[in-house]
C-alpha cells in the first residue's frame, strides 16, 4: 500500500513558545496563513487572493518542520506531512492518483496545512534522467497542477521545505505556487538564547548558569543540536537524582539516617 494513503491528518501540539527565535518569520506566516483563514470575509471584500504556499529553506535542524506545525496549531488547522521521496515512491501504489488522493484528503480536512519535507528529492529525480524519471515527471506535474487548482473556496495552504533551493524544480517556485521563499537560518546568539529557554522552559535549571553563557559557547549550533544538549543535560540530571535517591535509601537502611532526615536532605536537582 502507498505510504501517501496512510499519511495522517493531525492537529500538531507545537506552539510558538516551543520555537526559539525566528520572530520575523512567525509574524510573516501569521499574515500569510492565519489572516486568510480567520478573516476570509475581509479578503473576499478586497478581492485578495490568499497565498497558496511558501517554501522554507535553510540548513537542517533549524525549525522548518517545527514552524509548519506551529502555524497549523495556531490556526486550529489540520496538518498533513509528506516527505518528498514518499511522493515518488507513491508510484508503486498508483502514481498521480496518489497525489490526487492526497490533495482530496487535504481539501476535505480544510482548513489544512499540507507540508512537503525534503522537497529537493523531487527536483533531483526529475533532473537525473534515470529510469524512473518519466514517473517522477508525471508525479511532479500532477503536484503542480494540484497546487494550481487550489481555489479560493477551500483553505488549503502548502508549505515545502528544502535544504537545497538551488536544485529545486523552478516550476515549483513559479508565481502563484510556492512563490514566497522563506529562509530559516542557523540561529544567531539571541536566537540561541531563545531556543535554550524554549527547550528548558519546563525543566528546573541551575541558578549559576545563564542562557547567555550557553548561547556564547554554542556558536554554529543548530536548533536540533541545542535540543540534543538540553535533552542530554536533563538525562544526566535525572540520573543524578536517581543515584542520590538510592544512596539516601541505602543510608536509611544502614541506620545512618532516619527517613525524616533523608527526606530533608536538599535535592541535587
Ligand atoms: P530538516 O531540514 O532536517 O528537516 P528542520 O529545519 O525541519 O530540519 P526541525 O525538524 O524543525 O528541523 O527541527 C528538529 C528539532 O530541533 C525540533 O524537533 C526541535 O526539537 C529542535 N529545533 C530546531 N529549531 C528549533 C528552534 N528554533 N527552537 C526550538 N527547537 C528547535
Amino acid at each position: 500500500p502507498s505510504s501517501l494513503r496512510e499519511s495522517k491528518v493531525e492537529v500538531p501540539d507545537v506552539c510558538w513558545a516551543d520555537i526559539g527565535g525566528l520572530e520575523e518569520t512567525k509574524r510573516e506566516l501569521q499574515e500569510m496563513v492565519r489572516y486568510p483563514i480567520e478573516h476570509r470575509g475581509l479578503f473576499e471584500q478586497f478581492g485578495m487572493h490568499a497565498s497558496r504556499g511558501v517554501l522554507f529553506y535553510g540548513p537542517p535542524g533549524c525549525g522548518k518542520t517545527l514552524m509548519a506545525k506551529a502555524i497549523a496549531n495556531e490556526c486550529g488547522a489540520n496538518f498533513i506531512s509528506v516527505k518528498g521521496p514518499e511522493l515518488l515512491n507513491a508510484y508503486f501504489g498508483g502514481s498521480e492518483a496518489n497525489v490526487r488522493d492526497l490533495f482530496d484528503k487535504a481539501r476535505s480536512a480544510s482548513p489544512c496545512i499540507l507540508f512537503f519535507d525534503e522537497m529537493d528529492s523531487l527536483a533531483r529525480a526529475r533532473g537525473s534522467g534515470g529510469g524512473s524519471s518519466d514517473t517522477s515527471d508525471r508525479v511532479i506535474n500532477q503536484l503542480l497542477s494540484e497546487i494550481d487548482g487550489i481555489g479560493s473556496g477551500k483553505t488549503l495552504f502548502i508549505i515545502g521545505a528544502t535544504n537545497r533551493p538551488d536544485i529545486l524544480d523552478p516550476g515549483i517556485m513559479r508565481p502563484g505556487r510556492l512563490d514566497q521563499l522563506i529562509y530559516i537560518p542557523l540561529p544567531d546568539r539571541e536566537s540561541r538564547v531563545s531556543i535554550f529557554k524554549a527547550n528548558l522552559r519546563k525543566s528546573p535549571v541551575a541558578e549559576d548558569i545563564t542562557y547567555e553563557q550557553l548561547a556564547d559557547v554554542t556558536e554554529g549550533f543548530s536548533g536540533a543540536d541545542i535540543t540534543e544538549i538540553c535533552q542530554r543535560a536533563a538525562k544526566n540530571a535525572i540520573r543524578d537524582a536517581i543515584t542520590a535517591d538510592i544512596e539516601r535509601q541505602n543510608r536509611v537502611e544502614a541506620g545512618e539516617l532516619t527517613q525524616e532526615e533523608a527526606d530533608a536532605l536538599p535535592d541535587p536537582v
